[in-house]
């Protein structure tokens, strides 16, 4: 960069470009055949026509997105350390309002001290409770361990269930668990995995104007090819860890920056959409 030169900081309203308040034309500037610049109401109308005509759903700003989202995340899966969809289903529950790397941590002497489902079904929630202490929200999530490691070898004979409906009968196991296991393990796609940073980015990106993960997954299955669906919330879940963090997201450094109208966003160079936020 040349010395002495500043690089150019639009605003955060992403009005940058010859954004200014309109004052009235002095005489000389009348004569001198100047027009007066945009008032505030001529900016305000056109700025509702520019969002007015705008679809954040359009099929190529949604095949934009995935091929950008495949550029910078080409392969990236579940972050859960498993050697089967046992393993994955207990990581997953234990991963609720925790962290991975927190789960990572305690799961492999887990599976060492518990090797079967059978051995977890043996089990009562308070003999677990020591082991995954440190995942909080250990009482529920013992329950839900054990209950699900009970009922599977009841019911389904020791195998987890590779269908959504079967799932679903397991405690502490609701349709984000579910997609994870049936996804990461199965390679099906039933539906979208929705985390809070699916949640996060599909509302900054405009994908959808729900805050509940039900509606948000019917909301990405109709705008995202199915073939996608496993990838895509992956591609989202690493983009929210790495980049569009939930305070302060990098866009600077983002590659989705000239397609995303985020209301918080940090850095832009388009026009702000203020409800495209959580
Ligand atoms: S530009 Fe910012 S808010 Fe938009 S996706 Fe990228 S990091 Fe997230």
């Amino acid at each position: 960069m040349v010395r002495g030169r500043i690089p150019r900081q639009p605003a955060k309203t992403g009005r940058h470009e010859g954004a200014g308040i309109s004052r009235p034309l002095k005489a000389s500037q009348k004569n001198a055949g100047l027009r007066p610049g945009p008032t505030q109401a001529t900016k305000k109308k056109s700025r509702e026509r520019s969002t007015k005509g705008y679809n954040p759903l359009a099929p190529e700003r949604i095949a934009e997105i995935l091929r950008l989202l495949d550029q910078l995340y080409p392969d990236v899966t579940c972050a859960l350390t498993h050697k089967d969809a046992w393993q994955l289903l207990v990581a997953t529950i234990l991963s609720a309002q925790s962290t991975d790397v927190n789960v990572n941590r305690v799961t492999p002497e887990l599976f060492r001290k518990y090797p079967t489902v059978a051995d977890f079904a043996a089990l009562t929630p308070e003999q677990l409770e020591p082991d995954i202490r440190s995942t909080g929200f250990f009482r529920n999530k013992s329950k839900s361990v054990v209950g699900a490691a009970k009922r599977i070898v009841t019911e389904f004979g020791g195998q987890v269930p590779d269908d959504m409906a079967r799932l679903l009968t397991l405690p502490g196991v609701a349709r984000k668990t579910a997609n994870v296991v049936l996804g990461t393990w199965f390679k099906k796609a039933d539906g979208l995995v929705v985390d809070t940073h699916v949640t996060r980015i599909a509302r900054r990106l405009e994908l959808t104007k729900n805050t509940d993960a039900p509606k948000i997954e019917q909301d990405l299955m109709k705008v995202i090819p199915r073939e996608k669906w496993i990838l895509f919330a992956h591609q989202l879940i690493w983009h929210g860890r790495k980049l569009c963090i939930a305070r302060r997201p990098k866009c600077v450094d983002c590659a989705l920056e000239n397609i995303c109208h985020a209301g918080d966003k940090t850095w832009s160079t388009v026009e702000i959409h203020k409800n495209a936020k959580l």
